[in-house]
């Protein structure tokens, strides 16, 4: 019997997603038009936070905070190696070396003592350790207050990679939402296809730092003010009656042109509305999967889930023991495949990879291996129906 196949991620577009990018098309603005702040504006009030900024992906997202804090050549930046590579290469951009810390290998998530750790590691090479960027893998949230209280302590900054975790509440009572900065200065979001919501390509910065905001929104526009009150060269803006030109802007150093279209931002704020929703069913999906961790068979859990928090899961990330139950990651992969089941790794060590691996030898990952050697990311997404996941059970209890 061949069923439906369940891949391990998808976005959910519905016929109101569709509507909204097509008023768009029949707009006069394609790009840099009122879509734009219509889902900054929405995204704010979402994360509880007093600017957010869109752009084009989770990665522009990333650099332009590290641009906004000022991170340069000189500056360390800690990065988990338990996390996208793009976590790592947006600080790169800047020149600032970057400095791996270890993970926890039931939840993949960086800890104080990890960023202590890597902390020690910068000084020792002689560099300015200036900001970590904890990442909330999965949509589990690190312990951001224990994280920023060592980051405050050393004079850093810290921007949260939320990438995974829109939708996420924290805090003792659940009173807080991932992106609110509470912790943090800065907090970037993706809205690939994968992710909770969906724009095709896109992210978004968040902040309570007009300051910030005003670095973040010139970066993203090849960094032009058209703000007479931010002018300087009067010979060449100035016009005869003495007034500014209504034509004239000003760079005052290049920027990346890294806006999201009119298009995106529409799909984005139609996907946003709907994000309880989303949160609701992802939420019932990964209570679903916890309930049924007891029926699996010896050797696979699920990743441990942390305090103070209710994720809105991204993924849901099971651990095999002894090397995938002595069979191996691609038999069992192959074997869930064949099953209809689509799964995936989350992620391949970071500082393992070619363009980073000759920083890092002889440094204690003991943490971060364990987790990549015995994660596999079984699927989740919005359309996903509770009877998907124990067709997934199932398909474990037969391995
Ligand atoms: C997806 C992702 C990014 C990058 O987002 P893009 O929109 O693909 O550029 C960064 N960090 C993490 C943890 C991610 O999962």
């Amino acid at each position: 019997m061949t069923q439906k196949f369940i891949p391990y991620g998808r976005q959910s577009i519905d016929q109101d997603d569709i509507e909204a990018i097509v008023k768009v098309l029949k707009s006069d603005y394609l790009t840099t038009g009122p879509a734009v702040n219509e889902f900054e504006g929405l995204l704010a009030d979402k994360t509880n936070s007093n600017y957010a900024i869109v752009c084009n992906s989770g990665t522009a997202a990333l650099h332009m905070a590290a641009h906004a804090i000022g991170l340069s050549e000189n500056d360390a930046a800690i990065v988990p190696s338990v996390t996208f590579l793009a976590s790592a290469n947006a600080m790169t951009f800047t020149g600032a070396k970057v400095i791996f810390a270890d993970c926890d290998p039931a939840t993949g998530l960086m800890t104080k003592d990890h960023l202590e750790n890597a902390i020690l590691r910068a000084k020792k090479a002689g560099l300015c350790p200036k900001v970590v960027v904890p990442v909330h893998l999965a949509g589990q949230l690190c312990d951001m207050e224990a994280i920023s209280k060592v980051a405050r302590r050393e004079g850093m900054f810290v921007i949260e990679d939320a990438c995974h975790a829109i939708g996420t509440t924290y805090g003792p009572n659940l009173e807080h939402v991932a992106g609110d900065c509470k912790w943090s200065d800065l907090t970037a979001f993706s809205f690939h296809p994968v992710k909770t919501i969906a724009m095709g390509e896109g992210g978004a910065v968040t902040t309570n730092s007009s300051d910030f905001a005003k670095k973040l929104e010139l970066f993203r526009n090849h960094g032009i003010t058209r703000k007479p009150e931010e002018f300087i060269s009067e010979d060449t803006g100035k016009d005869r009656s003495g007034e500014w030109g209504s034509w004239y802007y000003e760079m005052s150093e290049p920027g990346y042109n890294y806006r999201a279209s009119d298009i995106q931002c529409a799909l984005g704020s139609s996907q946003l509305k709907k994000l309880d929703m989303f949160a609701a069913k992802r939420r019932e999906l990964r209570e679903k999967y916890y309930s049924l961790e007891n029926s699996l068979p010896e050797g696979i859990r699920l990743a441990n889930r942390v305090p103070n928090c209710s994720p809105c899961p991204h993924l849901m990330i099971a651990l095999f023991d002894n090397d995938f139950l002595g069979k191996g990651r691609n038999h069992v992969m192959e074997k869930l495949k064949n099953d209809g089941i689509g799964t995936q790794v989350h992620y391949i060590p970071v500082h393992l990879q070619p363009y980073y691996r000759t920083q890092t030898v002889g440094v204690d990952f003991s943490g971060t291996l364990s987790f990549y050697n015995s994660c596999l990311s079984l699927p989740i997404y919005t359309s996903m129906s509770p009877r998907d996941i124990e067709v997934v059970v199932s398909s474990l209890k037969s391995l």
